[in-house]
C-alpha cells in the first residue's frame, strides 16, 4: 500500500456494470435472493458481498466507504447521512447508560449540545477539557470513563490535540480515542497516529461542493460490523442513509479532494499570513505564533499544506458584523456557516456554530464575540481576494 492518503484514493479501480469508468448506481433498496438459507445467512452476517436491505449496506455506499477507509488507513468504513449521524452512532455504539466521556471543550456547537444536553437524557454524560492541557485530561479520567473525543484541528479556535499523547493516556486506562477530523481529511491521518475510530462531516472539505449532508465512520472490521448488527447496531437500528445517487456524486468528487486541499491550504496560509501583519490576532495552524504550530507539523501528512480554516478577532461583535456583510458586497465569499467550498465561507462561530456553548462559556474558553471564522476557498488570485478584505476592514473601522 502506498503511504499517501491520495496515492491510495488514486489507485482504487471500480468500474461500471458495461466497463464504464465510473462505478454503476445500485438504485435499490431492496435485493432478491434465490433460497431462503442464502438470506438465512445474509440476516446472520455470514455471507460476503451479499445484499440484503439498503439500511443495512448498499453497493453504491460501500464504494464510498471503501474510498473513504482508503484515505484513513482504516480497515473499513460506514457512510452516514450526515457528520452529526456518524458522531451520534459512533458515542451511542460505545457507550452505555452510566458511561462517561471526557471531551474537548472546542469542538463544533452540535457536537457539544450533543454532549451536553442530549445523551445526559440516556445516562451518558460528559466532562469537558481543554485537550491540549494533558495533565487535566488524565485527572479527569475515572472507573466510568469509556471515551476521549475531540477534534484533530477544532473548531473554531483551531487548537491541535497531540494524538499520540492521547492514545497512550488512554490505552492506560482502556479507553477509545474517538477523533473528527472533518477540518483535515489528507492532511492528518489519525488512525495511523493512534485513534481507535474517526468521524467526518463529509458535507464539508471531502464532498466540497456544499450540496448535501453527508458523513462517515472510520474504524475496524469488527466496529464497523457491530454498527450494523440487525440486533444492536447503531447505524442500522437509528437508521441514518445515504441515498445512493449522493453516495455515487460524493465517490467522484473525492477524486479531486487532493488538489483542493493544497489550494485550501496554500490560500489560507496567504490570507493568515497577511492577516497578522495587519496587527490582527489570527488563529492558523500554520503559522509560528500559533501554540502547537510544531506539534501539528510532527505530525501532519506531507503535501497538504495547514488547512483551509482560519479564524481572526476583531474584538467586538458588531464589527464583526459588519465586516461579514461588507465582504460579502465585495465579493469576497459568502456570509455563511459550513466550510469547504470552493468559494470562501465567513461566520461568527459565538452567534452561530458555536452558539449551542453558553455564553459564559464561551468567554472562559477564549471564544470571543469579535471571532470571524474564514474557510479559505480555492481562489485561482488570493492576492485579489486579500486586497478585498483588507478594504473591507478598512471600510468597516477593524483598521
Ligand atoms: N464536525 C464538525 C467539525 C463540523 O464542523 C460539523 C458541522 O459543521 C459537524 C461535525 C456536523 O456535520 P453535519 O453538518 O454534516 O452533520
Amino acid at each position: 500500500m502506498t503511504e499517501n492518503p491520495a496515492n491510495r484514493i488514486q489507485d482504487y479501480l471500480v468500474f461500471g456494470e458495461f466497463g464504464g469508468v465510473n462505478p454503476s448506481i445500485e438504485d435499490s433498496s431492496t435485493f432478491t435472493f434465490l433460497s431462503a438459507e442464502r438470506m438465512k445467512e445474509v440476516f446472520q452476517g455470514r455471507a460476503e458481498g451479499c445484499y440484503l436491505y439498503s439500511r443495512h449496506i448498499n453497493p453504491t455506499d460501500e464504494y464510498l466507504a471503501r474510498v473513504i477507509a482508503l484515505m484513513e488507513a482504516s480497515e473499513c468504513a460506514q457512510i452516514t447521512a450526515s457528520g452529526m449521524s456518524a458522531i451520534s452512532c459512533i458515542l451511542l455504539q460505545l457507550c452505555n447508560s452510566g458511561d462517561e466521556i471526557i471531551s474537548s471543550r472546542t469542538i463544533y456547537g452540535g457536537t457539544y449540545a450533543l454532549l451536553k444536553n442530549f445523551l445526559p437524557k440516556l445516562g451518558i454524560n460528559t466532562q469537558f477539557v481543554d485537550i491540549t492541557n494533558l495533565a487535566e485530561v488524565k485527572s479527569k479520567i475515572n472507573e466510568k470513563t469509556k471515551i476521549l473525543y475531540f477534534e484533530s484541528i477544532s473548531n473554531p479556535l483551531l487548537e491541535v490535540a497531540d494524538i499520540p499523547a492521547l492514545k497512550k493516556l488512554a490505552s492506560q486506562h482502556n479507553l477509545k480515542l474517538v477523533v473528527d477530523n472533518t477540518f483535515s481529511p489528507l492532511m492528518f491521518s489519525p488512525i495511523k497516529l493512534g485513534a481507535d475510530v474517526v468521524a467526518y462531516s463529509l458535507t464539508k472539505f471531502v464532498n466540497g461542493s456544499s450540496d448535501c449532508i453527508a458523513g462517515a465512520i472510520c474504524g475496524t472490521h469488527d466496529f464497523i460490523s457491530s454498527l450494523r448488527d440487525v440486533n444492536s447496531g447503531a447505524c442500522m437500528l437509528l437508521g441514518p442513509v445515504m441515498d445512493s445517487m449522493r453516495a455515487a456524486s460524493i465517490f467522484k468528487n473525492m477524486r479531486t479532494l487532493h488538489v483542493r486541499m493544497v489550494q485550501h491550504s496554500k490560500n489560507a496560509q496567504y490570507i493568515a499570513e497577511n492577516i497578522e501583519k495587519l496587527g490582527i490576532r489570527v488563529f492558523y495552524p500554520g503559522l509560528p505564533s500559533h501554540p502547537q504550530h510544531k506539534l501539528l507539523k510532527s505530525m501532519l501528512n506531507h503535501d497538504y499544506g495547514f488547512g483551509g480554516m482560519v479564524t481572526i478577532d476583531v474584538k467586538d461583535e458588531e464589527i464583526a458584523n459588519k465586516l461579514m456583510v461588507k465582504m460579502q458586497e465585495e465579493l469576497v465569499g459568502y456570509f455563511a456557516v459550513s466550510l469547504g467550498f470552493y468559494k470562501t465561507l465567513f461566520s461568527s462561530p459565538g452567534t452561530s456554530t458555536s452558539s449551542e456553548i453558553p455564553k459564559e462559556e464561551q468567554e472562559r474558553i477564549g471564544l470571543s464575540p469579535g471571532l470571524v471564522r474564514f474557510s479559505v476557498g480555492i481562489d485561482h488570485d488570493i492576492e485579489r481576494t486579500f486586497d478585498r478584505i483588507k478594504q473591507s476592514m478598512i471600510d468597516c473601522g477593524v483598521i
